[in-house]
C-alpha cells in the first residue's frame, strides 16, 4: 500500500494544552507520527512517499478563503515574533451576543478557534498544509484508479476542522479535502471512526446529497467534542438523510462497537458511494489516554477488514490514537487488514 507522508508534521509541536486551567503536556505530538511509520516500516508492504510542492487550491476547496488566510498570516506573525510568549497565538475569548464582530487580532484567535487545544505556532500553516497536499494526492491515486487504497500519514490530525474554524488539534480537514476532490468522480462516503465525533467533516458537508458523513464515536454528552455528534442531526436540505451519528457509551468495548460498525458499514452500503474516505482513528484502543472505549489491539484487524468488505476505492486518512505504545500496532493491524494482508 502507498503511504502518503506530511512531509511538514514536525513543524508543529505544541508546548503544551490548556485542561481545566493548567497546561498539560501536548497529547498530539510528532512521536505519533514517528510510531505509526515504525510499525508500518516493520510489518512491510508498505511504500512511503510525499506529495507534490505545497499548493493551497485543495484547502480552498472545502475550507473560507478569510480562515485560510488568516491561518497563514497568523502561523508568520508567531514566526516573526521575538518574544517567546508570543510565538504561540492562543484563543481567550470566543464570539458571544448577537453579531459578535472581531477587529482586532486577539479577537481573531477566538473567532477562527472553537476550543483551547489548537494554538497557532510558527510553523502549524505549513504542518496543516503539508497534510492537506498528502491527503488531495492520495485522492488523486484512488480517482485514476492508479491504487484501490493509499493511506494518508499526518498530523495534525484534521477531522474537528470546520469551514471556517481550527479546533481539536485540527486545521485543515484532511478527510473532506480527499472527500471533495473524489466527489468530482462520484458520491463519496465518509466513514469516521475516530472515538470522537468528526464534527469539521459533518460540518463541512452537511448540506450535501452527494457526500455521506458516517460517524461512530464517544456520546458527545460525555466525550469532546461535546456540541456535535448526536444522532438527530442527519443533515439539512440537499443533504437531509446524509449524515449518520452513531454515539456510543464510555467503556464500549468490542461486542458494543461491533453492531454499531455493521450498521455504519450498512448506511455506507446502502448510500453506493463510488469512494470512501476511512477517517481512521486509533483512539478507541484501551490504553488511549483521551478516549474512554476499551477496544483491544486484536478488534483493529477486524476492524479494517470489516471496511474492506465495502469494497470500494479507498483513501485511508490517519486522525486520533495518542496512546504511543498502542498507535503503531493499531494502524499497522487496520492497514494489513485492509489490505487483505
Ligand atoms: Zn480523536
Amino acid at each position: 500500500m502507498r503511504v502518503i507522508l506530511n512531509p511538514k508534521h514536525a513543524d508543529h509541536v505544541p508546548p503544551g494544552e490548556w485542561e481545566g486551567g493548567t497546561v498539560i503536556p501536548c497529547y498530539e505530538a510528532p512521536g505519533r507520527l514517528e510510531v505509526i511509520r515504525a510499525a508500518l516500516e516493520a510489518a512491510g508492504g508498505f511504500a512511503f512517499e510525499e506529495p507534490p510542492k505545497p499548493n493551497e487550491e485543495c484547502v480552498a476547496a472545502v475550507h473560507h478563503a478569510a480562515y485560510i488566510t488568516y491561518l497563514r498570516e497568523a502561523s508568520a506573525e508567531a514566526k516573526r515574533a521575538r518574544d517567546p510568549a508570543a510565538k504561540q497565538l492562543w484563543p481567550t475569548v470566543f464570539p458571544f451576543g448577537p453579531n459578535p464582530r472581531a477587529t482586532g487580532t486577539r479577537a481573531l484567535r477566538g473567532l477562527y478557534c472553537f476550543d483551547t487545544y489548537t494554538p497557532i505556532l510558527p510553523g502549524t500553516f505549513a504542518a496543516a498544509l503539508g497534510g492537506a497536499n498528502a491527503a488531495a494526492r492520495a485522492a488523486d491515486l484512488i480517482a485514476e484508479g492508479a491504487e484501490r487504497a493509499a493511506y494518508v500519514l499526518t498530523r495534525p490530525p484534521g477531522h474537528h476542522a470546520e469551514h471556517d474554524r481550527c479546533g481539536g488539534y485540527c486545521y485543515f480537514n484532511n478527510a473532506a479535502v480527499a472527500a471533495e476532490r473524489l466527489s468530482k468522480r462520484g458520491p463519496v462516503a465518509v466513514l469516521d471512526v475516530d472515538v470522537h465525533h468528526g464534527n469539521g467533516t459533518q460540518h463541512i458537508f452537511y448540506s450535501r446529497a452527494d457526500v455521506l458523513t458516517v460517524s461512530v464515536h464517544g456520546d458527545p454528552a460525555g466525550l469532546y467534542p461535546f456540541f456535535s455528534g448526536f444522532a438527530d442531526e442527519t443533515g439539512t436540505g440537499a443533504g437531509l438523510g446524509a449524515n449518520l451519528n452513531i454515539p456510543l457509551a464510555p467503556g464500549t468495548g468490542a461486542n458494543e462497537y461491533r453492531p454499531a460498525l455493521a450498521r455504519a458499514i450498512e448506511a455506507v452500503s446502502r448510500f453506493k458511494p463510488a469512494f470512501l474516505v476511512f477517517s481512521f482513528g486509533a483512539d478507541t484502543h484501551e490504553a488511549d489516554p483521551i478516549g474512554g472505549f476499551k477496544l483491544p489491539t486484536k478488534f483493529f484487524a477486524e476492524l479494517g477488514a470489516k471496511v474492506r468488505e465495502l469494497g470500494l476505492p479507498a483513501v485511508i486518512v490517519q486522525e486520533g490514537g495518542y496512546d504511543l505504545a498502542a498507535l503503531g500496532g493499531c494502524v499497522a493491524e487496520v492497514l494489513k487488514a485492509y489490505s487483505g494482508n
